[in-house]
């Protein structure tokens, strides 16, 4: 699938709409979810344009890869979720239930969380 600029996270990385950041580095943006499935339910983006953690893991150079992994783990620490634990969730396409066509990671954490069952 080609790259749709106008996605609504593309909006938000060129700050056309507003989101309530919380970290941003070279690599990442990450910002809380309008809709929270958990007391802290924030998402990572990466600042480029990848359709998916498919296309993401496809076709980002190493240093984007890593650098917006190490993001992850900052934005996690960040919110002082390490210690008690955190979940993260990467949707990746229809059948993966991928809703908007820029790679994201889904991070929850704030409570303990259920089982995670498909
Ligand atoms: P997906 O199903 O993995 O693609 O998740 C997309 C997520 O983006 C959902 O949890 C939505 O609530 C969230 N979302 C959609 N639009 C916005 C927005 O404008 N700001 C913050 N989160 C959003």
């Amino acid at each position: 699938m080609a790259y749709d600029p106008n996605n609504v996270f593309a909006r938000i990385l060129r700050g056309e709409i507003p989101c309530k950041k919380v970290y941003e580095d070279d690599f990442a943006l990450a910002f809380h979810d309008i809709a929270p499935q958990a007391p802290v339910h924030v998402l990572v983006i990466p600042k480029g344009a990848y359709v998916s953690w498919d296309d993401f893991s496809k076709t980002a150079p190493d240093a984007e890869i890593g650098g917006f992994i190490r993001a992850v783990g900052a934005v996690a620490r960040q919110l002082g979720l390490d210690e008690p634990g955190y979940r993260l969730l990467a949707n990746t396409g229809r059948d993966g239930g991928q809703e908007v066509p820029h790679f994201h990671i889904h991070l929850f954490g704030g409570r303990v969380l259920g089982r995670m069952v498909a």
